[in-house]
């Protein structure tokens, strides 16, 4: 994709600080880090949204994104813990249209963390979980059901 800036550093043509790179994926540092060691994995293959992610791909950001998380606790960045976040879509936070998942160690008092809408600890009726799995599983692919 030539207007992807992360096909562009996929193919080179866009400087990045490259952490690790097999035949399906590719991790670098984020260029704007939430925390220090943020880093960003893609896969090699462009796909603007999870629709279009390989399954075996995605399988490799995962264990990828575990790998990483891994190895910046054991790293002298020292965090003491990490998040692994991917955001599909603008409205879940999506401005990279290569999909990616974010690596992000945290550190004590980092300033960073997720919001919780209004009215959230309420503990939801049985019924209303059970209808809406019952959504979500007529929602499944055949090859799952
Ligand atoms: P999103 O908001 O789509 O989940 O995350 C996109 C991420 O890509 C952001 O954290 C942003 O800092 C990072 N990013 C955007 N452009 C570049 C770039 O040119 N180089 C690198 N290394 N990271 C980028
Ligand atoms: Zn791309």
């Amino acid at each position: 994709m030539r207007d992807c800036v992360f096909c562009q550093i996929l193919a080179g043509e866009v400087e990045a600080s490259i952490v690790y790179r097999d035949e399906r994926v590719t991790a670098f540092m984020d260029i704007q880090p939430l925390t220090p060691g943020h880093l960003l994995v893609i896969p090699n293959q462009h796909a603007s949204s999870l629709k279009s992610v390989e399954p075996d791909t995605m399988s490799r950001m995962a264990v990828i994104g575990q790998m990483l998380g891994l190895a910046l606790l054991e790293s002298s960045l020292a965090p003491q813990a990490f998040n692994l976040f991917l955001a599909n879509g603008e409205l879940a936070g999506q401005t990279v249209f290569h999909s990616h998942l974010h690596v992000i160690p945290r550190y004590p008092d980092d300033g960073f963390g997720v919001r919780f809408p209004p009215g959230f600890g309420r503990i939801a009726e049985r019924g209303e979980l059970d209808e809406q799995a019952e959504v979500v599983r007529a929602a499944l692919p055949p090859e799952h059901v």
